[in-house]
């Protein structure tokens, strides 16, 4: 690739080239093409990693804007949106459309690497929720981190119980994440399939023992560990009222801190749990589109970098933000911290950092999340001759600067180019949505049924 701009993302200035050997940046430099190498003319454009989105639900992609949940906090927004929705996703069709939509979305925003909590899971399902994710990011070209959900315990009961909603047992969720570990799990820091152990919360989703029980099966099968924590006081308040402690050192008594672990959200934390987190090397998916969306509050993300502690950056579902989009929520952040702590509390590569190479670490991908020699060719190509773009006076910030209205031009994961000329080859948007609108009208007859 010759004539890319991009700044402090690499380690190589504007005009510089990259080259791609077997899925890898080999050289980064002034270079000369090489007999038989095909090059792709970047000049005009600028050039980032592929995002790290650390936390989703692709589930949702098919509920944006249920009007029951749009001046809703959290707990009734759960109930109101995904909990009584879970009905009508008990067929494998609106699960994949639901997935393909939100995969879509997030290569199209320039991102490479997905972690889905998928928590959709119920006794006697009748498809395979894991082999559907795998299968569409296989097609559609994405590092894909599969974090199994589960709740042995249900919170929030939906007005009509359906089966959809039934927890599941300690054991089922074992041989389930066991089966799928067997299947698709790959170790090492270029890994495309990943599987990850995550009951949705760890204080109402489970037992305290059982959530032991969980880390222990989890490392002992060489697995990361997922799951929400503190996004609401109301978690604080029930952790402090039955366990008798903040939420970060309950999760520590029961082995759920460590540089294998991280949790979304995180907004609400007191000082100590805030320096237990970093101290620990525990890491933190930031979700300021869903925070703001359902009016959480503002993460403590410029106190936890100051600490040092791991921040990377997720989407969360679509049902609680509209979108699978990381040049919005790249953006969101940039402005959600600045509103409070004033315009010098996160430049650009403080923000594309968390979206890319903590992201990648966080999951345990150490072979992604930045461009040099020798990392995975998970890369982004931005087009700047878009009006977004005309009139900038340094382009390297671009992606975080401009937001959703920056075209991406060119995707590459692994060296494979996922996204061409603005879209993905092989999938149709305008008949995918056609599908997508056709499983709503489905989702909605269901729920109303
Ligand atoms: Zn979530």
């Amino acid at each position: 690739m010759r004539g890319a701009a991009a700044r402090a993302y690499g380690h190589f200035g504007a005009g510089a080239s990259v080259r791609v050997r077997d899925g890898r940046i080999e050289e980064i430099g002034n270079l000369v093409p090489l007999p038989g190498e095909a090059v792709v003319d970047a000049r005009g454009c600028v050039l980032a990693p592929g995002w790290v989105n650390t936390h989703h639900h692709l589930f949702q992609s098919l509920l944006k804007g249920v009007p029951g949940g749009l001046s809703t906090r959290l707990a009734d927004w759960l109930a109101a949106v995904p909990v009584r929705h879970r009905r009508a996703f008990d067929h494998e069709a609106v699960f994949r459309t639901a997935v393909r939509v939100g995969l879509g979305e997030l290569l199209l925003s320039g991102c490479t690497t997905v972690a889905d909590h998928q928590y959709h899971h119920y006794p006697n399902m009748p498809f395979d929720p894991t082999a559907v994710v795998f299968e569409e990011a296989e097609r559609l070209g994405l590092r894909m981190v599969v974090c199994r959900g589960l709740a042995t315990q249900v919170r929030i009961i939906d007005t009509a119980p359906s089966p959809q909603i039934a927890p599941e047992t300690l054991d089922q969720f074992f041989a389930g994440l066991e089966h799928d570990t067997q299947r698709f799990h790959e170790s090492g820091p270029l890994a495309t399939r990943r599987m990850v152990a995550a009951p949705t919360t760890p204080n109402w989703s489970v037992l305290p023992d059982e959530l032991r029980e969980i880390a222990r099966f989890a490392r002992r099968l060489g697995l990361g560990l997922h799951s929400h924590l503190s996004e609401t006081p109301d978690y604080g308040a029930h952790i402090r009222a039955v366990h008798g402690t903040t939420p970060l050192a309950f999760v520590e008594q029961h082995e759920w801190v460590g540089p294998d672990v991280w949790f979304a959200h995180l907004v609400w934390m007191e000082p100590s749990e805030q320096r237990l987190l970093a101290s620990t090397g525990t890491g933190m998916a930031h979700c300021p589109q869903c925070n703001a969306r359902l009016g959480s509050g503002t993460a403590p993300v410029v106190e936890l970098l100051e600490l040092g502690a791991r921040v990377s950056l997720g989407v969360d579902g679509a049902a609680s933000n509209e979108a699978a989009d990381m040049l919005s929520e790249v953006h969101m952040a940039y402005l959600m911290h600045r509103l409070k702590h004033g315009p010098q509390a996160l430049d650009t590569d403080t923000v594309v950092h968390m979206a890319t190479s903590a992201g990648a670490q966080v999951l345990g991908l150490h072979g992604t999340g930045t461009l040099a020699p020798g990392q995975a060719a998970d890369m982004a190509l931005y087009r700047l001759d878009s009006p977004a773009a005309s009139g900038l006076h340094d382009v390297g910030g671009a992606p975080v600067l401009c937001g959703r209205a920056l075209p991406v031009q060119s995707v590459w994961m692994g060296g494979r180019e996922v996204v061409r000329e603005g879209a993905i080859p092989g999938l149709h948007w305008p008949d995918l949505h056609q599908q997508a609108q056709a499983q709503v009208a489905r989702v909605i007859e269901r729920v109303q049924a």
